[in-house]
C-alpha cells in the first residue's frame, strides 16, 4: 500500500512507530499531486515549500522523542476560502486573485499548533457559490472516480484532492452543502458542524448566519480527529459558543443499539418527485445494516422542509450581497481603473466578480429593498424558523434523521451550468441543516455505476458524538469508504486529447 492511501490514524501509527518520517510522507504526497494535478485540478496553490519545513520541523520534534498529537505531521488541504497570512488566498475569485491575507484564520492556527503540514489551497466555487466547482475563476475539478463528471462543490477540490490521495485529510466550508454534498459525489466523508462550533474568524464570509468549517477525510475516524483541532471557543468570533468541547474520539467504537433514526420523506424528494433509483437503492441497502446493528427506522415528515431551496436562495445572497460589497477595488485584491471613483468601483466588481456571484448579488439586493424586504427576506426567515422547529419536533422522537446526501451521483461537468435552477436543487438534501443550524455528517454508502453515494446523517444540535457513533458503526460494517479509483495515466491522455493539447 502507497503512504499516499493511507489514513490519517495511519500514518500516525507509522510516524510514531517511527516506521516512516512526515518528510516521507509529506513528499509522497506532494509526488501524488504533482501526477495527478493535471486530470483532477483538485488545488490552486500546492505549498510544497512550507509543507516540507513543517515536515522537517515534526521530524525534529520526533528525533529529540516529543510525543506527536494525533493529526500532527499530517499533510492537509485547506479550502483557499480560509485566510492564510503571507499565503495568496483566492476564494476561487479573480477580485482576491493576488491577494495575501496579513494573518492566518484561526483554525489555520489551530491546524498548525496541532503540527499539521500544509499541502495547498484547493479549488473552489468563486466565494463557495456553486455546487460543481465549475463557478472558479481557475477552472473546474474533475472528479477522481470519473474525469468527465464534476467533484461537487463548492468544496469540490478539497473533496477530489482526499479522493485521490492529493492529501490525507481536508478542510471545506458548507453554507449549504458545500462539504457534506462534494464529500458524497467523491466518495469520502465530510461533515458540516452544528452553526458555531468552529470558528469562522479568518474564513471570507459568503452567508454568515449559515457558513460553517468541517472536515473532509477518508473515514469517520480521522473526521473525529480532526474536529477535536478544529472545534472550541473563539474570543474572535461572536458567533462561536462558549461550552466544552467533548473528545470527539471517544464516540467511536460504541454500539447504536436502540438508535431511533427516523426518515423525513421530504429528504426523498427531487424536482417534485421520488430521488432517482440509482441513490435510493443504496441509501434503502444502508438502511437494512443499520436495522442489522439494532437500529429502529420509521418514515417521517418535516413537511417546512419542500420550501428549503426558495428558503436558502433569500438568505444565502441577501447575506452574500451585504458581505461582498467590501469588494471595492480599494481595500482587497483587484482594482480595474476607471474614470473616476465610481466607475473604479462598477468595473472592478464587474471585470472581478464572475456570473454566478453577479447574479445573487443582484438576487439578494432585490431581496433586500425597501419594497420588497417583507415578501421575500423577512417571509424567508419566518419559513426558516418554522423549519427549526420541525427538525425540534423530529428530534423528540428520533435520535438521528437520514436520507440521501445529494439527489443524484456525480453529473458531468457542463450539465447544469447553463440551468441555475438545476444546479440550485443539487444542494435541496443538505440545505435544510444549513437553516436550522444542525450538525450532519456524509458517509460512503454504495455504487451506482461505479460513482459514488453518500448516506446523510443528521442530528441534534451540537450532538455531533451520535453522528459519529453511527457513521463508524456503519462504516466498520460495509467498508465502503476504503474502495477508491484513482485516475490512471489513459484517463490522462483521453484528457489531454480532448482538449487539444
Ligand atoms: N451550492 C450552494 C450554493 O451555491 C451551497 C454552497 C455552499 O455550501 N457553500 O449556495
Amino acid at each position: 500500500m502507497e503512504l499516499t492511501e493511507l489514513t490519517a490514524h495511519e500514518v500516525h501509527e507509522l510516524l510514531t512507530g517511527g516506521q516512516v518520517s512526515c518528510r516521507e510522507v509529506t513528499e509522497a504526497v506532494l509526488a501524488r499531486a504533482e501526477q495527478v494535478e493535471p486530470l483532477a485540478h483538485s488545488y490552486i496553490r500546492l505549498t510544497p515549500e512550507i509543507a516540507l519545513a513543517q515536515a522537517d520541523e515534526i521530524d525534529q520534534r520526533l528525533a529529540r522523542g516529543e510525543s506527536l498529537p494525533p493529526l500532527g505531521g499530517i499533510p492537509l488541504a485547506l479550502k483557499d476560502i480560509m485566510c492564510t497570512k503571507g499565503l495568496i488566498t483566492t476564494c476561487g475569485s479573480k477580485i482576491l486573485e493576488d491577494f495575501i491575507p496579513p494573518y492566518d484564520a484561526t483554525i489555520v492556527t489551530r491546524c498548525y499548533e496541532q503540527g499539521m503540514v500544509l499541502v495547498g489551497k484547493t479549488n473552489m466555487d468563486e466565494f463557495a457559490m456553486g455546487s460543481s466547482t465549475e463557478n472558479s475563476a481557475f477552472g473546474p475539478t474533475h472528479n477522481p472516480w470519473d474525469i468527465e463528471r464534476v467533484p461537487g462543490g463548492s468544496s469540490g477540490g478539497s473533496a477530489s484532492a482526499t479522493a485521490a490521495n492529493e492529501a490525507i485529510m481536508a478542510l471545506g466550508s458548507d453554507t449549504g452543502g458545500s462539504i457534506r454534498q462534494p464529500a458524497a459525489l467523491c466518495g469520502v466523508v465530510g461533515m458540516k458542524p452544528t452553526y458555531g462550533r468552529v470558528s469562522r474568524q479568518g474564513l471570507v464570509a459568503f452567508a454568515s448566519s449559515l457558513d460553517q468549517i468541517g472536515p473532509i477525510t477518508k473515514d469517520v475516524t480521522d473526521c473525529a480527529h480532526l474536529l477535536n483541532v478544529i472545534c472550541g471557543h473563539d474570543p474572535l468570533d461572536s458567533t462561536s459558543v462558549d461550552i466544552p468541547v467533548p473528545d470527539f474520539a471517544q464516540a467511536l467504537g460504541k454500539e447504536i443499539k436502540g438508535l431511533k433514526i427516523g426518515l423525513p420523506k421530504e429528504f426523498f424528494e427531487y424536482e417534485g418527485k421520488e430521488v432517482g433509483e440509482e441513490v435510493q437503492a443504496p441509501i434503502r441497502a444502508a438502511l437494512k445494516i443499520f436495522e442489522s446493528l439494532g437500529a429502529e427506522i420509521e418514515e417521517t415528515s418535516l413537511p417546512s422542509l419542500s420550501y428549503c431551496v426558495a428558503t436558502y436562495y433569500l438568505i444565502a445572497p441577501a447575506e452574500a450581497s451585504s458581505n461582498l460589497a467590501r469588494y471595492d477595488g480599494v481595500q482587497y485584491g483587484f482594482r480595474a481603473p476607471g474614470e473616476d471613483i465610481v466607475d473604479m468601483y462598477r468595473k472592478t466588481r464587474d471585470q472581478g466578480f464572475g456570473a454566478e456571484v453577479k447574479r445573487r448579488i443582484m438576487l439578494g439586493t432585490y431581496a433586500l429593498s425597501a419594497g420588497y424586504y417583507d415578501a421575500y427576506y423577512q417571509k424567508a426567515q419566518q419559513v426558516r424558523t418554522l423549519m427549526v422547529q420541525d427538525f425540534q419536533r423530529a428530534f423528540e422522537k428520533y435520535d438521528v434523521l437520514m436520507g440521501p446526501t445529494s439527489p443524484t451521483v456525480a453529473f458531468r461537468l457542463g450539465e447544469r451550468t447553463a440551468d441555475p435552477l438545476a444546479m440550485y436543487l443539487s444542494d435541496v438534501c443538505t440545505i435544510p441543516m444549513n437553516l436550522a443550524g444542525l450538525p450532519a455528517i456524509s458517509v460512503p454508502c454504495g455504487f451506482s455505476d461505479g460513482l459514488p453515494v453518500g448516506l446523510q446523517i443528521v442530528g441534534r444540535t451540537l450532538d455531533e458524538e451520535t453522528l459519529l457513533r453511527a457513521a463508524h458503526a456503519f462504516e466498520q460494517s460495509t467498508r465502503f469508504h476504503s474502495r477508491r479509483n484513482l485516475p490512471a495515466s489513459k484517463d490522462a491522455k483521453a484528457l489531454v486529447e480532448r482538449r487539444g493539447e
